[in-house]
């Protein structure tokens, strides 16, 4: 036992979960070899034996719970990898409100209950220019929710060219019949007219539904409705009209050389009377689903009870707070990583990448090199980022190979694959981590 435990990474892991665990460990890996003495007959293995099995166990204890990774993918919004890296005040804010009390559900100057939906209205009204908005636990159940408040054993008018799939089994129709709506579809897959939408209403009309198709598009002989015209069509039949954005865009993404993102305020300004996005997305803050819309659409969700299963958390309200007011300064966006890491320069990351690959290549392995980046997030989903990084290739291991063993323990980078090379990407690395970079490719080429 005193052996194993003098191992120097057998010794980290003991900082890192606490002795008990690594006890445990210890004891399995020494009960099995005992086993196999006892009921195999074989011999009794070596200490480097019941090392390797100790440190694969410990290797597994590990990423069976939460841990941190740097994200070389080149997907700066990677749902996988947590979404959006959160801002310094948000995280201070986390803080202030995590440790202790707060006014969550309490009028400090009446000392009586207070709603926590009622938390974040102004900023909401700020940020996007909506009348009021209201905040749950991410996109998908602000879409719930949105539904069931408004559409539950009616009819919900969708575009064919929008009935969306996005990652982790999120498909519209099947999320439309769960909330006991009925979806009417209209016009073609790749034409779709506002008379369309028209010919749908009857008397069972609850809501008219515009998606954004955040990971693919329709190109070619195409026609699509404008929300101006869905939102003025709604309001002529006294039909609500909402709009999923998905990715919800605070800011304009042109300013980063992306092509232009619908923002939040916009879908507000062409007269949606309920947008639904994200938290976690273009907004880099924290998990959470955000409806903006008119104050009288937003009363109606606030009084829903299925609100109760879909509430968000101290910490989550006062992370998105901290977030959304960074929106309120001139430039304040960029102190959001997300817009950090596209307001890098990528002269700065060839820098980085070419001294990554002089520090790090000993045996001609590793290139420095221009590669593109993605936003991710459901945003721009075919326009890349210039970007650059490093290209490895070694004939002593496959791509796959390196890229595990990158990942496999601290520091970890998950990098990708392409054109049988691993590829790590450094836009969406901080730059004060480029010495983990380097550890990591080290270790994965030693
Ligand atoms: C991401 C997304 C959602 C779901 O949002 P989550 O916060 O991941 O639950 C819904 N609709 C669209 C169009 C999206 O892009």
């Amino acid at each position: 036992m005193t052996r194993f435990l003098g191992e120097p990474d057998v010794a980290g892991y003991a900082a890192l979960f606490g002795s008990t665990v690594v006890k445990a460990a210890v004891d399995d890996v020494l009960r099995d070899a005992r086993a196999c003495v006892v009921h195999d007959r074989r011999a009794v293995p070596a200490y480097d034996a019941l090392l390797t099995g100790l440190r694969s166990r410990l290797a597994q204890v590990e990423t069976e719970s939460l841990v941190p990774a740097l994200n070389g993918s080149g997907i700066l919004l990677h749902t996988n990898l947590g979404r959006a890296p959160l801002a310094p005040e948000a995280l201070e804010a986390m803080r202030t409100i995590g440790e202790g009390y707060s006014n969550l559900e309490f009028d400090l100057q009446a000392g009586v209950r207070h709603s926590r939906y009622a938390r974040l209205g102004a900023l909401l009204r700020s940020t996007t220019g909506a009348e009021d908005g209201l905040v749950v636990n991410n996109g998908a159940a602000a879409v719930l929710l949105v539904l069931d408040t408004f559409a539950k054993g009616r009819e919900v008018i969708v575009s064919r060219n929008q009935l969306i799939e996005i990652g982790g089994g999120f498909r519209l129709p099947d999320v439309l019949a769960r909330s006991g709506a009925t979806l009417v579809e209209v016009g073609a897959t790749n034409k779709v007219y506002v008379r369309d939408f028209e010919r749908a209403l009857t008397v069972d009309t609850a809501l008219l539904l515009r998606s954004h198709t955040s990971n693919y598009r329709i190109e070619g002989f195409t026609a699509d409705v404008a929300a101006r015209d869905l939102a003025a069509l709604g309001r002529r039949a006294g039909v609500p009209s909402v709009e999923d954005l998905g990715s919800g865009a605070l800011v304009d993404l042109t300013s980063f050389g992306l092509p232009h993102e619908r923002t939040v305020r916009e879908a507000i300004t062409d007269g949606v009377d309920m947008v639904v996005f994200s938290g976690d997305k273009l907004l880099g803050g924290p998990q959470a689903g955000i409806v903006a819309g008119g104050a009288a659409s937003i009363a109606r969700l606030r009084a829903n009870p299925l609100l109760r299963a879909l509430r968000v958390d101290k910490a989550t309200l006062a992370a998105l707070a901290a977030t959304l007011r960074c929106y309120l300064e001139p430039q304040g966006h960029l102190r959001i990583p997300f817009y950090a890491m596209l307001a890098t320069p990528v002269e700065r990351l060839r820098e980085r990448a070419r001294a990554l690959a002089a520090r790090c290549d000993a045996r001609g392995e590793i290139a420095a090199a221009d590669i593109e980046a993605y936003a991710g997030g459901g945003a721009a989903p075919l326009a890349p980022v210039a970007s650059a990084g490093l290209v490895v290739r070694t004939a002593r291991k496959s791509a796959p190979e390196v890229a595990s063993e990158m990942r496999a323990r601290e520091p970890r980078v998950v990098a990708r694959i392409a054109h049988d090379a691993t590829i790590v990407d450094l836009r969406a690395i901080p730059e004060a981590r480029d010495g983990d970079v380097a550890t990591a490719l080290v270790r994965a080429l030693a």
